[in-house]
């Protein structure tokens, strides 16, 4: 009765991870897309001639062997892989009285650091200090070996004990929250502002609310692997999952929209696509965040009241403006590529519009555009509410894009002259594309406050992966998830 093993809805880096790897297994997959363009948060878009990404450029160990970078685990074992360009400083951030580089390198980064405070770079260094043996013990158990059933256990103890007993003594700082941390090590504000906002990049909340382990693989992960750029933008590993999927006899469906998972007898029996098509499988995987699987692709009645009332009550963050840019790039030879402004520092850093995230990805990539130009990436937070298709929908866009051009210019003060091509997203823009609930960035679950709900539901045969299932917003964390997943519904 059933057409596939698996049915995997929607092709985020945590569905196609997810997918691959379980047709790698020996399943019969089908990846149904609802946009026309695979990879999600990921996907990679072309207008005129320009590569833009959507969403992720920062990426660490993309390739190298040994490589703990989940994405790069499951394409080994597809036999997949991508080329990437390494670079550090891996980006500059601009406050409002100085700029600093960031390394990628830590005591390249102290160093920098210390010119501005040099009390801050010793409290800096006592920070990473405590983090950086977590990341010594979680180094040691690849998330390619992971699972989330009792089946772990076994494997933990006969293939990663030494790791396991590494692990031990750091259980507390597992549970904390990087904010405990600094609290104990850090008093120095402008330190502080920093680490709020290395946080705040990665996982939209700051020290206190962001998991001691996800900062602690970052700041161990750059400097062992170091950062870099997937050649051909992020839609390169999009196209080297999706070629894995299918190596291994996976099918990618693209414009291929969900509507109903479909429930038998408290159990997932398959899907009802928008054109009424219907596809059978024992078991789904919805990559759809929480809020939209919970809302959209199940009745109600599916799912216990109180289960249900729980997920749905999961804070989320923000969602984002966007602008994307084609520039000239004549003059601008020594521009580095990622870029991080803080206009005012009376304000916190996740008031919207406050903090702003540039990409330059043609600095490293000059093919992701026409000879002599660049493409350029900025984004900041912006709420999903108030915002509406109506007719102050393109004032209020060119408006709220404004904060992004301030930013751009300190660092290519011309910018608005040099532009070829301006591509302006709101929050409905992000929320059509990628079909997320309100457009957001993902859970807002500030650590030690609550749990993720993690890939099992309380339907049989229903799992789920991607940024709502695993803390640390981010493509590892996804990865991480697909890969729990599938590993768990391996045998
Ligand atoms: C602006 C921005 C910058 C970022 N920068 C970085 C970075 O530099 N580094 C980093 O590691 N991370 C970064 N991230 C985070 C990272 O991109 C995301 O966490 C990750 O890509 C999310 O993947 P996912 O698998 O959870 O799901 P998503 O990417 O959300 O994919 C879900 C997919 O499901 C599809 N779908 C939903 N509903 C249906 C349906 N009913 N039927 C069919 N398909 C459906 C959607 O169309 C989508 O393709 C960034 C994110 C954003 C938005």
């Amino acid at each position: 009765m059933f057409n596939f093993d698996v049915i995997v809805i929607g092709s985020g880096i945590g569905g196609l991870t997810a997918g691959s790897l379980l047709a790698r297994y020996g399943k019969r997959v089908v990846v149904c897309e609802s946009h026309t363009i695979a990879g999600g948060a990921a996907h990679s878009f072309r207008r005129r001639g320009f590569e833009f990404d959507s969403g992720p450029s920062f990426y660490c160990g993309l390739t190298g062997a040994n490589s703990l970078n989940p994405v790069k685990q499951v394409l080994d074992i597809l036999g997949e892989s991508i080329d990437a360009l390494a670079y550090d400083p891996l980006g500059h951030y601009h406050f409002p009285e100085n700029t600093v580089p960031i390394y990628s390198d830590n005591s390249l980064y102290l160093n920098e650091v210390s010119k501005i405070t040099p009390q801050g770079a010793i409290e800096l260094q006592h920070f990473i200090d405590k983090m950086l043996p977590l990341y010594e013990a979680m180094k040691g158990i690849p998330t390619i070996a992971l699972r989330t059933d009792w089946q772990m256990i076994p494997i933990l103890i006969t293939n990663y004990l030494p790791s396991l007993l590494k692990m031990l003594p750091n259980l507390p700082l597992i549970q904390s929250s990087v904010g405990n941390v600094m609290d104990a090590t850090v008093t120095d504000p402008w330190v502080r502002r920093l680490i709020d906002l290395e946080c705040f990049l990665l996982s939209g909340l700051k020290a206190h609310g962001t998991i001691a382990p996800e900062v602690a693989f970052m700041l161990g992960e750059r400097s062992r692997a170091g950062v870099e750029y997937p050649v051909g933008g992020s839609g390169a590993i999009i196209q080297a999952l999706v070629r894995g999927l299918e190596r291994w006899g996976g099918k990618l469906r693209l414009g291929c929209h969900v509507e109903q998972i479909l429930v038998e007898s408290g159990k997932a029996v398959g899907v009802k696509l928008k054109n009424n098509e219907i596809i059978k499988a024992p078991i789904v995987i919805s990559n759809a965040t929480v809020w939209d699987t919970y809302t959209k692709l199940l009745n109600p009645d599916d799912l216990p009241a109180s289960y249900r009332q729980k997920a749905l009550q999961t804070p989320a963050v923000e969602s984002f403006m966007h602008l994307h840019l084609g520039i000239k790039a004549s003059g601008l030879e020594n521009l580095t590529g990622h870029h991080v402004v803080v206009h005012d520092s009376k304000l916190d850093i996740t008031v919207p519009g406050n903090t702003c995230m540039i990409s330059i990805p043609t600095v490293w990539d000059t093919k992701l555009a026409p000879e002599e130009h660049h493409v350029v990436h900025a984004y900041t937070l912006e709420s999903y509410k108030g915002w509406e298709r109506n007719e102050e929908y393109e004032a209020k866009k060119n408006s709220k894009a404004q904060t992004l051009y301030r930013a751009l210019e300190r660092i290519i003060p011309d910018i608005r002259e040099r532009i070829v091509l301006e591509l302006i997203g709101t929050p409905l823009t992000h929320a059509h594309y990628l079909r997320r609930h309100q457009g957001t960035y993902g859970p807002a679950i500030e650590a030690t406050k609550a749990m993720f709900l993690g890939a099992n539901t309380p339907i049989k045969g229903l799992y789920r992966v991607g940024d709502s299932t695993m803390p640390g917003i981010g493509v590892p964390a996804v990865a991480a998830s697909g890969i729990l997943c599938a590993n768990t519904l391996r045998s």
